[in-house]
């Protein structure tokens, strides 16, 4: 068996699991054999998902050989921020509800705590409206809505999708699933600490030093979110 294709079933796990993503959003890897290639679940719940629903996708996100399969309406943003972004191997979709407030009210997501450090200092929010006008549905439904979101994204980690949800970005699924749980928990704690008083954020030298402390210690957490997902054979 493939240990990214095992791990890619084990990330959708867990993003269900820790409350990143519901019976919507996506997450996705890149082949560590071409990289004009990703692998992406067919349409379904992430907690469904199963090594037998993944599939492969180039970089304009059209599906190799669809067998007939439903693909996610928002593959595109996949496609796009990998062709955009050499260094990134794994994506992730998702709705978390926290982080939302901060894409509609211009406060910024800013780390609050160690964890959440590889934010840096300024997410950046895709206005959909830019791109394509105010009659969208508000979905990257279009090669051309991934290249723009991939643009907004920039060389950053993590983006906010105005109204819609957000997007993670990581070198690993280990890193990327990470950043999916650590970004909803961030803007808990950040919408929290906005209601006590004056909050001070990580500066951007404490954000870059978390987090790459943080990365050196992946495994650990990933660890124990697998054993909470684990299921009979
Ligand atoms: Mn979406």
């Amino acid at each position: 068996m493939d240990t990214l294709i095992d791990d890619l079933v084990t990330a959708n796990h867990i993003l269900y699991r820790e409350g990143v993503v519901d019976g919507f959003g996506h997450v996705s890897v890149r082949s560590a054999t071409d990289p004009t290639r990703f692998r992406l679940s067919r349409s379904i719940a992430p907690d469904n998902v199963t090594a037998a629903d993944i599939m492969e996708f180039d970089l304009d996100s059209e599906p190799i050989d669809p067998q007939g399969r439903r693909v996610y309406l928002e593959r595109f943003i996949h496609g796009a921020i990998y062709r955009a972004r050499p260094d990134v191997a794994a994506i992730v979709h998702s709705h978390s509800p926290a982080v939302i407030p901060f894409g509609v009210t211009g406060t910024p997501l800013q780390p609050v705590s160690h964890m959440g450090g590889f934010l840096g200092t300024a997410t950046p929010v895709f206005e959909i409206r830019d791109a394509a006008g105010p009659e969208t549905d508000m979905l990257i439904r279009s090669p051309e809505l991934g290249a723009a979101l991939a643009r907004t994204l920039g060389s950053a980690t993590f983006a906010l999708m105005r109204g819609h949800g957000s997007v993670a970005v990581g070198t690993s699924l280990k890193q990327v699933v990470f950043r999916a749980i650590y970004a909803e928990a961030n803007a808990r704690l950040q919408s929290d600490a906005m209601r006590l008083g004056t909050v001070t954020y990580l500066n951007e030298y404490e954000a870059a030093n978390t987090a790459a402390a943080n990365d050196v210690n992946l495994d650990r957490p990933w660890e124990l979110w697998k054993k909470r997902v684990s299921r009979p054979a």
